[in-house]
């Protein structure tokens, strides 16, 4: 069987070279344990974090290891009464074709809810980063300007209809006129902004928020983040769930300066990390899964064919390929 290794740590955009596929021996299930075969693996953009040699809330990965990724896979063999040959489940496992975990470390998945590769997304981590960071930390109610950037992403997507749903106006940025297309004729977004093509990007914020911006959900920090952030209103409320602007550079750019505007405005800004909902995952799986059955919610995913490609799917997010939820398609289901 085969997986990923890290073959060395990048050094600003990461390459192929710091990739390597190895095979090695199936890994054979103990007692309470289960061998699962990868359908799906996710890629997502936390992993350049993982690549690099420094303490962050995900533990850096070492070089010559397997890399982990949530995985949906189906069970080949179990030793552990909670399943059994033929479920499907998803877990944190390894950018591996075979993976041997503890019953614990595994959650069922019914395929009879839906596209199974919708727990990698919207139906799981992603999705439910979007539903509280949203939720729990802006707090949007109707008549809020929301701004969200990646908005056609895994995360930004969701946070985008979320919002409308609140009542909000709600604007997105993101970097190609398909996604712009997507957001606003799809999803609902009232306006999108391709920042890649825009080369006044403060005068697009000004002119998608005639009434300033309320919320602020960002994934990208840099340059969007700079547009939006003298047109916060006042009591706004910023939610820091990524800065994927930022993941490359070798040294950290001047941060925002202009922070006599939370004095003007009393604003907010909050980082926000999803494993502190663990205690309210299913609360958010559960009125997303209501929203998708009820098209309130729709998802795209960006599948990438054959497990010799996953470093091509990594290495796309940080290109913007994808729109929606980027996995990894590993074996047929
Ligand atoms: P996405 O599906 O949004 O994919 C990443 C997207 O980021 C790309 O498609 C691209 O879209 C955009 N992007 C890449 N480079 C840049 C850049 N230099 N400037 C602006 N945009 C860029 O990923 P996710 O939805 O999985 O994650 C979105 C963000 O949320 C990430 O920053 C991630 O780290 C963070 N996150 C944080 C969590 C938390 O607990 N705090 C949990 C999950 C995700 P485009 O075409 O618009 O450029």
């Amino acid at each position: 069987t085969r997986q990923w290794q890290l073959a060395s740590r990048p050094v600003g955009e990461p390459t192929h070279e710091n990739f390597e596929l190895v095979t090695v021996d199936r890994p054979e299930p103990d007692a309470n344990e289960v061998l699962v075969r990868t359908l799906y693996q996710s890629v997502d953009p936390y992993m350049r974090g993982r690549m690099r040699d420094a303490e962050s809330y995900a533990e850096p990965w070492d070089v010559g290891d397997p890399m982990k990724a949530n995985v949906v896979g189906e069970v080949l063999e179990s030793n552990a009464s909670a399943f059994e040959e033929g479920d499907v489940v998803t877990g944190d496992l390894y950018w591996a074709e075979h993976a041997v975990a503890s019953a614990d470390e595994l959650q069922p998945v019914n395929p009879d809810h839906g596209p199974i590769s919708t727990a990698l997304g919207v139906l799981g981590m992603p999705g439910v980063t979007a539903y509280w960071g949203l939720n729990d930390v802006c707090d949007p109610i109707p008549g809020d300007t929301v701004v969200v950037s990646a908005a056609a992403g895994a995360v930004g997507s969701v946070v985008g209809q979320l919002a409308k749903l609140s009542g909000a106006r709600v604007v997105g940025t993101a970097g190609s006129e398909a996604k712009v297309d997507w957001l606003t004729e799809d999803l609902g977004f009232d306006a999108a902004i391709n920042y890649k093509e825009t080369n006044d990007l403060s005068g697009a914020i000004d002119e998608a928020c005639p009434n300033g911006v309320d919320v602020y959900f960002d994934n990208v920090g840099g340059p969007i983040t700079d547009a939006v952030w003298p047109r916060l209103n006042l009591d706004a409320r910023v939610a820091v769930c990524g800065q994927i602007a930022l993941y490359n550079e070798t040294s950290v750019p001047t941060g925002p300066r202009k922070l006599t505007k939370l004095i003007e405005t009393r604003a907010t800004v909050e980082g926000l990390l999803v494993s502190d909902y663990q205690p309210r995952w299913g609360e958010a799986l559960g009125r997303l899964s209501t929203f998708i059955q009820n098209d309130d919610v729709r998802y795209r995913e960006n599948v990438v064919e054959g497990f010799e490609n996953a470093p091509d799917a990594f290495l796309g997010l940080f290109e913007g390929e994808n729109i929606g939820k980027q996995v990894v398609q590993v074996a047929e289901y």
